[in-house]
């Protein structure tokens, strides 16, 4: 007699193949080959040399693709909040302030979090209209009010299509004895960006968007003034999983001999993203912003020859990554992109937070960020705006 009371799932016996499908949403981006195999290549141990060596490679890309020398510079084992987490838990102690601009769902997010950890909650002080970009003036206003330890700041907000103008911020902070940080989750390697320049104490990105890797780790940097403030806490971070003590050490950030065993690392998503972020070191980061910004101009104006608007008024405040088209009146968002995914085999999607029901959204990023991928989701766009539209006649 079996001690078995549940059996073998009979879904489980079927093989499973993934869809091929053009990723032109916000994220995640498509694959490339590359990049794919990479990642399927065996698995060594999180603590072999040889994986040290792999991300230690990594860190350096991450030096580049941030453009920052910082030392404690690693990739966080998870997501884009994960990172997210990392920089708010570790820079923030119970009972100090953060300020959070919210110009999309991300401030809101960071908000959130600050919140749970005990934080003064400000972010409604500094509450924006999604498309704006705020001012320098208003900034300075707010961190002498409230004198909070941490400002946030989305570069590219993927919810609204925003790319926020990031020059002259950090001196502000730093001004204000206040840490600047910056979420480049949806910007990094596709606008301009430059952490040490531009005074940037701690940043964050993800692996699947411009960098075409597969979801599940994080670039994250610190700045010396960031490392001063959370390696000087009077109270251990409440992750244990994201407490940069030890991820310092794993990382070999922290100058000790011996690295500690603190989690098993995503070792194959390590390989995969060591390889996109040599191929983004390849290509060079400025051509890279260059194209994403052509390739962004060319859709913009494929989509205005169409008939569509930009959500997004100010031409220079568009993320050339993420496009956000104003919602096309009498239409229904949802059918546009149910129909060009069935269709097309290609993904757009509807807002996100503030923008939801308003906008439509395009993500064209790292290898989908070309003019044959713009000519494919006009055409599929085009297609769609005929259909939908006789569907209700
Ligand atoms: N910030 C921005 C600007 C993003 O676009 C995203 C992902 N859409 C995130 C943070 C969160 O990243 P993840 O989904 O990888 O956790």
């Amino acid at each position: 007699m079996s001690s078995i009371t549940v059996p073998p799932p009979k879904c489980l016996q079927k093989t499973f193949v993934a869809p091929r499908r053009h990723m032109f949403g916000p994220g995640p981006s498509n694959v490339p080959p590359r990049i794919l195999a990479a990642g399927a290549e065996p698995i060594i141990g999180h603590m072999h040399p040889e994986m040290l060596e792999i991300m230690s490679d990594i860190k350096s890309g991450i030096q580049y693709a941030f453009q920052t020398q910082n030392n404690m510079t690693i990739a966080v084992s998870g997501t884009g909040h994960t990172a997210m987490e990392c920089a708010i838990f570790n820079a923030v102690e119970p009972g100090e302030g953060v300020l959070t601009a919210v110009n999309g769902i991300w401030g809101e997010r960071a908000a959130e979090m600050a919140e749970r950890i005990g934080t003064w909650l400000l972010w409604d002080t500094f509450h924006m209209a999604p498309c704006s970009l705020f001012l320098t003036r208003a900034l300075w206003v707010a961190l002498a009010k409230h004198k909070p330890v941490l400002f946030f700041l989305t570069h590219g907000e993927s919810s609204t299509g925003v790319v926020h103008p990031l020059d002259g911020i950090g001196d502000i902070c730093h001004k204000h004895n206040c840490l600047f940080l910056v979420d480049c989750v949806a910007s990094m390697g596709g606008a301009p960006l430059h952490m040490d320049k531009q005074g940037i104490d701690i940043l964050y990105s993800g692996s699947q968007k411009v960098l075409n890797a597969p979801p599940g780790t994080a670039p994250i940097s610190f700045s010396e003034r960031a490392c001063q403030k959370v390696f000087n806490r009077k109270t251990k971070p409440v992750s244990f999983f994201l407490d940069m003590t030890w991820l310092a050490n794993y990382w070999g950030c922290d100058g000790k001999p011996a690295r500690i065993y603190h989690h098993t690392a995503p070792v194959s998503a390590f390989y995969s993203l060591r390889e996109s972020l040599a191929i983004l070191a390849e290509q060079g980061l400025e051509n890279s912003w260059q194209r994403h910004k052509e390739v962004a101009e060319y859709f913009h104006e494929g989509l205005e020859n169409m008939g569509l608007k930009l959500f997004v008024k100010d031409k220079n405040a568009r993320l050339p990554t993420v496009t956000t088209i104003v919602a096309p009146p009498g239409y229904d968002w949802k059918e546009i992109t149910s129909y060009i995914m069935k269709n097309h085999n290609l993904e757009i999607s509807g807002g996100l937070g503030p923008s939801v029901g308003q906008v439509l959204r395009v993500g064209l990023m790292g290898g989908n960020s070309s003019k044959a991928s713009v000519d494919m989701v006009l055409e599929a766009l085009r297609d769609a705006l005929r259909y939908c539209h006789k569907s209700k006649v």
